[in-house]
C-alpha cells in the first residue's frame, strides 16, 4: 500500500456516510471512494442484461468480463459500466432493490474488493476516504483512521424521508430496514469493531458531523 492516508468509514443506510464522506474528502483535499456505488453499478449491469439478481451463478457469470469503474474525485464523481455513464441510473429504486442480492454473491465481493484495493494503492492524493459497509473490517482493516458513522434509526429514516413525499414514508422506512437486514447477513456495520471509533450524528447537523469526522482524522494522523 502507498503512503496515502486511508480513512475508512462504515455505517448503516441513512447514516449520511456518503454525503459526509464526500464533504470530508473535499475539506481535506483527499480522494473519495464510494464503494456502494460500485455495488450499485454491478446491480445495474445485472439488471440491464436481464439476468436474475437472485441467481448467484447468473450474477457472477454476468459480471465476469464487465468493466466497472468509479471515479474518486469528490468534485467530479462518476460511475461507468463499460463506456456507459451510470452515475444517476444507479440511484433508481429498481437498482436499490436489487443491490443487496447482488452484493451477497461472493464472486462479486471478491471482484470489487480487488478493485477497491487497486484504487486505494494507486491514489495520488495525500489521502483517500473510503466508505461502505465493510470498509473498516474487510476492505481496509489497517487504515490509519476507521470510523463507524451512525445515528438513531428514527433520525436515519427522517433524513431519508426528507427526500420522499409524505405518503411514501412508511414504504421508505420498510425499504431501509429491509436493506439493512439483508446487508447485515454479509457484513457487520451496526456495531464498531475493535479500534473503530463511533461517531453518532443523531444530535449533530450535517456540518457538525463533517467537522467531527475531520477533527478526528486530524488528531489521528498528526
Ligand atoms: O451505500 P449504498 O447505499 O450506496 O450501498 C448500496 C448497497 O451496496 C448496500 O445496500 C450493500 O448491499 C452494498 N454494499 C456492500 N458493501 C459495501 C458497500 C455497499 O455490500 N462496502
Amino acid at each position: 500500500m502507498s503512503e496515502t492516508i486511508v480513512v475508512a468509514i462504515d455505517g448503516p443506510a441513512g447514516s449520511g456516510k456518503s454525503s459526509v464522506s464526500k464533504a470530508v474528502a473535499r475539506a481535506l483535499g483527499f480522494a473519495y471512494l464510494d464503494t456502494g456505488a460500485a455495488y450499485r453499478a454491478a446491480a445495474w449491469h445485472v439488471l440491464s442484461c436481464a439476468s436474475d439478481v437472485n441467481d448467484p451463478g447468473a450474477v457472477a457469470a454476468t459480471l465476469e468480463g464487465s468493466r466497472l469503474s468509479v471515479r474518486t474525485d469528490a468534485d467530479d464523481f462518476c460511475v461507468l459500466v463499460g463506456d456507459t455513464d451510470v452515475t444517476n441510473a444507479i440511484r433508481e429504486p429498481r437498482v436499490t432493490e436489487a443491490v443487496s442480492a447482488v452484493s451477497r454473491v461472493p464472486e462479486v465481493r471478491a471482484r470489487l474488493n480487488k478493485l477497491f484495493h487497486h484504487t486505494i494503492s494507486h491514489c495520488t492524493l495525500p489521502g483517500i476516504v473510503v466508505e461502505g459497509r465493510d470498509i473498516t473490517t474487510v476492505v481496509a482493516p489497517d487504515a490509519e483512521t476507521r470510523i463507524l458513522l451512525t445515528a438513531d434509526e428514527r433520525v436515519r429514516m427522517e433524513r431519508r424521508g426528507l427526500e420522499a413525499p409524505a405518503h411514501s414514508r412508511n414504504d421508505l422506512t420498510r425499504q431501509v430496514r429491509d436493506r439493512d437486514a439483508a446487508d447485515a447477513r454479509v457484513s457487520e456495520f451496526m456495531t464498531a469493531a475493535d479500534g473503530v471509533v463511533t461517531i453518532d450524528s443523531t444530535n449533530l447537523s450535517f456540518d457538525q458531523t463533517v467537522e467531527a469526522v475531520v477533527s478526528h482524522i486530524r488528531s489521528a494522523t498528526t
